[in-house]
């Protein structure tokens, strides 16, 4: 059998080891230390816009504490990108509240501020004002933040960014995990950097970030033994991770623009393929990592999307259907949906393609040559 070729799959820097070898030399192996601290400055000095990083166990986690400080509660709305992966939406569920799901557009697959809006009315007029709205950067690709903004702005509705899949991301100029009151990254070992397993959730002040902190570490009031008047969550970064994400944050530019690398390779591969398109940035504003190159196979081709995905997946070469959207997942299928079927229509023609920054040129090589052989039999 030959190798398999992943999706995207961890790639591990120089450094790493260093970090975790001088956190255990310390003792500093728990929630707290200098692995910790380091790896949150570097994201500050990184993200910039006066970013406040606190570290957490995931991404998942960094979305659920987002919707405790802005006091999402029971049966409150929350307005969420319905494209996406369940991480986005689930934690909407565990407070307690209603996720009501938004389609996306054409050009960047992220939530359509049309729809946003027409749902946001529709809410207030049932006498339900949204409490917040979940945007995703999917696959690396910035939203359309300025229209989004626009909307949120409009009826004073705060957004939290999902932008697990975006760091290195910028949409004019601004990096992803800025735009948000609160924005949340993953550091799951898929993603373009990892910490083997963490993500983090970006406040727009000291006060709500040692907040956050204080949430993740079980909310325990000042006091010599333990004393709670809050709920707190066993939600913090460990110092080994952390080590993990400092040698990460050393290689992120270069990994950036190797993922790009990806895109063009792809873009290259199918020119001249009239049935396929790879999707790229919709015009200057947007600047992907491309943590996952895609593309959209037209109905009327002479193969389906599936029929592409198992002469891959034959030769050990990894590739995935599109999020499914939300609205269409049994465990939400009941919830409320503003749209059309754009995100439908994209899930149905849709694949991911491998794009890890590790893959070599004799991966390149054999992608390309699967490809092409399908394709000519057709
Ligand atoms: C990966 C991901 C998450 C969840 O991050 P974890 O660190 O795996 O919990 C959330 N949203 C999106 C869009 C993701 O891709």
């Amino acid at each position: 059998m030959k190798s398999h070729i992943a999706l995207s799959s961890p790639h591990l820097g120089e450094n790493e080891l260093n970090y975790i070898e001088s956190a255990i030399l310390r003792n500093e192996v728990s929630n707290f230390g200098e692995n910790l601290m380091s790896f949150e400055k570097k994201l500050e000095g990184y993200l910039q816009q006066d970013s406040h990083v606190a570290c957490l166990s995931s991404g998942t986690a960094a979305i659920h504490m987002a919707l405790v400080q802005l006091g999402i509660g029971y049966q409150d709305e929350v307005l969420c990108q319905s494209f996406t992966f369940s991480a986005t939406a689930n934690p909407i569920i565990y407070q307690g509240a209603t996720p009501v799901f938004v389609d996306s557009e054409e050009d960047t697959w992220n939530i359509c501020p049309i729809h946003l809006e027409e749902a946001i009315i529709d809410r207030i007029s049932k006498g339900k004002r949204p409490k917040a709205i979940v945007i995703v950067h999917l696959f690396g690709m910035p939203a359309k933040m300025n229209a989004i903004m626009g909307v949120a702005e409009k009826y004073n509705i705060p957004i939290v960014e999902d932008a697990a899949e975006a760091l290195g991301s910028k949409y004019r100029g601004i990096k992803c995990g800025t735009f948000g009151t609160y924005s949340i990254l993953s550091f799951n070992g898929n993603k373009i950097i990892t910490t083997s397993g963490g993500g983090a959730l970006i406040c727009k002040s000291k006060d709500k970030k040692e907040k956050t902190v204080f949430y993740a570490t079980q909310a325990r009031d000042k006091a010599p033994h333990y004393e709670h008047s809050e709920i707190g969550y066993n939600y913090r970064m460990n110092n080994i991770s952390a080590g993990i994400g400092r040698g990460q944050m050393q290689v992120l530019d270069k990994y950036v623009l190797l993922r790009r690398k990806v895109n063009v390779f792809y873009k290259t591969v199918f020119k001249d393929v009239k049935s396929i398109r790879v999707m790229v940035e919709p015009n200057g504003d947007y600047y992907s990592n491309f943590w996952l190159s895609c593309i959209v196979i037209d109905e009327s081709a002479k193969f389906t999307t599936e029929e592409f995905r198992v002469a891959l997946e034959k030769e050990n070469i990894e590739t995935r259907p599109l999020w499914k959207p939300m609205h269409l997942q049994p465990v939400f299928k009941d919830y409320p949906y503003y749209g059309e079927n754009v995100s439908e229509k994209l899930f149905k023609t849709g694949l991911c393609l491998p794009s890890s920054s590790n893959l070599t040129e004799e991966d390149f090589t054999r992608i390309k040559s699967v490809i092409m052989t399908f394709i000519q039999h057709f």
